[in-house]
């Protein structure tokens, strides 16, 4: 059972005690990412390590799962995108300690003074992640010539379909 992640944490206390974290959360609590999505139905499923390398370096080791649900760019229609997004952060205390990072990691550049929300930095992964330019995998601009062959609409329907209801399934689907 996935639990919500925790509001504060502080990142390398977890690493010096090689806790993991379990858990999802919400995509409406992401904001930012929100911002590029059409909605913010579903979950990010979230799992971390933090543990101590053989260098000394504190890391976090995370992999991030979820469906996320954009708009195409070529038809201008919903696309759903899955998501599985492996990131290996090595946490440093200032933006100058990043370029000292072996090249292996991420910067998470954690500040001292207060604790980190978890949220944030699955937020910033799936950010980086987006396509730049989302697009259909297929040739999805409305032509009726391709309508038989569109994926979103064969949604399992075993009866032979008549004219009238595909022409009534256009309508609807504009
Ligand atoms: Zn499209």
């Amino acid at each position: 059972m996935r639990q919500q992640l925790p509001k504060e944490i502080d990142p390398f206390r977890f690493a010096n005690t090689g806790r993991e974290l379990d858990g999802k959360v919400d995509l409406a609590e992401m904001p930012r990412l929100a911002e590029s999505l059409r909605h913010t139905d579903g979950v990010v499923k979230v799992w971390m390590r933090f543990d101590i390398d053989d260098t000394g370096t504190p890391f976090m080791e995370g992999r991030f799962e979820t469906t996320l649900s954009l708009t195409c760019e070529r038809c201008l229609q919903e696309m759903t995108l899955p998501m599985e997004i492996d990131s290996l952060l090595g946490l440093v205390r200032h933006e100058k300690l990043a370029e000292k990072l072996s090249d292996q990691y991420e910067p998470w550049v954690v500040d001292d003074t207060e604790l980190t929300d978890p949220v944030s930095v699955v937020e910033d992964e799936l950010i980086l992640a987006l396509p730049l330019v989302p697009k259909h995998d297929e040739d999805c601009l409305p032509d009726e010539a391709k309508f038989s062959g569109d994926e979103e609409v064969e949604e399992k329907e075993a009866k032979p379909t008549s004219p009238f209801s595909v022409l009534s399934s256009l309508k609807t689907k504009k």
